[in-house]
């Protein structure tokens, strides 16, 4: 068996608690105190994973390197970790239930009954075990959803299976709950949590750890509360008040309170000494920058929704950091911009940048809005849809290809600039078929992106379907785009700089899902220093 310790997350009394970062701050703590971490997300939905979602639904869809379309969790894990996630970092019901129905029609069951219990949850075992490398440490588990959901007990009762198979040196449950207050009473409550520990314990299952998430401070007597009815011991009750600045402030917090070495102890592991200066040096860089404020328009179609372009946001921050300057953000909706006068919705925006997306809504405010930082010699970011309407906008504009488009925006454009890449055509399955993670891109001397790389070669990650359509490559190059970056074979475009611009970079690729607060992007960390020097 292997050696590998346990950590499982769960979360109640309600959603959106911050359960990702809190498994994120954890994994860093136990990290930067030398131990191998691997860390995953287990979500009780039926979609096989979350790529065919939209992004109102469930927030951004975060890509690994070897291509799996993962629950943006991940993203907080890969950037508080400075690790890469895989494909076993996220499974779904969906997966599971579908690993199960494949086996079930190959005949794998032997004519027995395939029930939930045991061959769903052998399989969400199954799921966990793959965390359990030869050389991983501890591996962290997060259950999504909320304790009390249907759909969550098969996780619950796998993860309850798990630990009576291997004992609570070996794994420790730890419960994210909600210490609401209520304003009317100016008291904090604990009836919620314990009714939440009350559910857990129902199945089976005692927290050793609850974390505790609330607007104030807890007094000792409601810790001496929650310590009681909630059954764990006092010491295990540790607070999670919302931080002042940055989520990355959260695992300073947690270290405060020996919450890390708790959990050492409690694994039976050897507490290490935690090296945490660096990462202090960029929180405190964070608040106090040395550069003043720059602001940033992101413009897209899901602003209504922050975590929609999570990644974005937070590579913005990165850079900002890396510049030791604030980036402050602001969402633009692409479509409420299509009649207006764009001298005024960016006049103070030092910085545009025109994110990933699908579809046609809002794409002609995405380009009026690149077209605007190409004549205004605004700094110009453009990722993935960014790139082929950057494209689209200097086709359209300055080689004079009045119709020039994407198909995907008009399917019998005569300019179609940007193509469905070949091995798209004839795919009618949609989820999990884009060109998807990994590949490698060799940058052109002379570029802004060589530059910032300070490399030649380079590996970023992808999702998309289309691509710049090489048949126009001559004509807008006299139009002044530069081709930055390409597939090492050189047909594919994966980067479209402009050669007349102070910075126009834009990417096929996604660089934000690489970019962490402790080493920003590099095209991040260059596109805010450019829009710091447009201020
Ligand atoms: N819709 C475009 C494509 O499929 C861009 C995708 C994206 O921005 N992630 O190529």
């Amino acid at each position: 068996m292997s050696s590998t310790k346990h950590l499982f997350i769960t979360g109640g009394v309600v959603s959106s608690l911050g359960k990702g970062i809190t498994a994120a701050s954890i994994a860093m703590l136990l990290k930067r105190r030398g131990y191998k971490v691997a860390i995953q997300k287990l979500d009780p939905y039926l979609n096989v994973d979350p790529g065919t979602m939209s992004p109102y639904q469930h927030g951004e869809v975060y890509v690994t390197e070897d291509g799996a379309e993962t629950d943006l969790d991940l993203g907080h894990y890969e950037r508080f970790t400075d690790t890469f996630c895989t494909k076993n970092g996220n499974f779904t019901a969906g997966k599971i239930y579908q690993t199960v129905l494949e086996r079930e029609r190959k005949g794998d069951y032997l004519g027995r009954t395939v029930q939930v219990i045991p061959h769903i949850t052998n399989e969400i075992r199954r799921a966990i075990s793959s965390m359990a490398d030869e050389d991983v440490d501890i591996a962290i588990t997060e259950i999504g959803g909320t304790v009390g959901d249907i759909e969550s007990l098969p996780f619950l009762e796998a993860i309850r299976q798990y630990r009576h198979h291997v004992g609570s040196k070996n794994a420790q449950f730890i419960h994210l709950t909600l210490v609401p207050y209520i304003a009317a009473a100016k008291e904090l409550k604990t009836k919620p949590s314990q009714q939440s520990v009350g559910i857990l314990r129902e199945i089976g299952i005692m927290a050793d750890f609850l974390v505790c998430r609330s607007e104030k401070p807890l007094e000792d007597d409601h810790i001496e509360k929650l310590a009681l009815f909630c059954n764990v011991d006092k010491g295990n009750v540790i607070q999670e008040v919302d931080v002042e600045n940055t989520i990355y402030e959260v695992p300073l917090d947690l270290y405060e309170q020996s919450f890390d070495t708790k959990i050492l102890e409690a694994l039976d592991l050897p507490v290490k000494e935690a090296k945490l200066d660096k990462w202090t040096s960029m929180v405190n860089t964070y608040i106090h920058p040395e550069n003043g404020e720059v602001n940033i328009a992101v413009v897209g179609k899901y602003v209504s929704l922050s975590d929609a372009y999570k990644s974005i946001n937070e590579a913005l921050i990165h850079g900002g950091i890396a510049n030791s300057a604030k980036v402050k953000l602001k969402h633009i909706e692409a479509e409420s911009i299509e009649g207006e006068d764009l001298s005024q919705v960016f006049e103070d925006i030092h910085g545009i940048l025109v994110p990933g997306g699908f579809g046609d809504r809002g794409t002609e405010g995405k380009i009026r809005a690149i077209q605007y930082a190409r004549e205004n010699n605004v700094p110009y970011f453009g990722i993935c849809l960014g790139m082929q309407l950057a494209v689209i906008e200097t086709a359209r504009n300055v080689a004079g290809l009045k119709d020039a488009n994407s198909t995907e925006l008009a399917e019998n454009t005569k300019a179609p600039v940007i193509s469905l890449m070949l091995e798209q055509r004839g795919i009618t399955q949609m989820g999990g078929t884009m060109r998807l993670g990994a590949y490698p891109c060799t940058l052109a001397e002379g570029s802004k992106s060589r530059v910032a790389y300070g490399a030649e070669n380079i590996s970023e990650r992808h999702r998309h379907r289309y691509e710049f359509n090489n048949a126009f490559k001559e004509q807008l190059e006299e139009a002044g785009l530069l081709f930055a970056g390409t597939s090492p074979d050189g047909m594919l475009v994966e980067i479209v700089e402009r050669v007349d611009h102070p910075y126009f970079v834009a990417c096929q690729f996604h660089p934000e899902f690489k970019s962490t607060p402790m080493n920003a992007h590099p095209l991040f960390r260059d596109f805010v220093k450019a829009s710091l020097e447009n201020r």
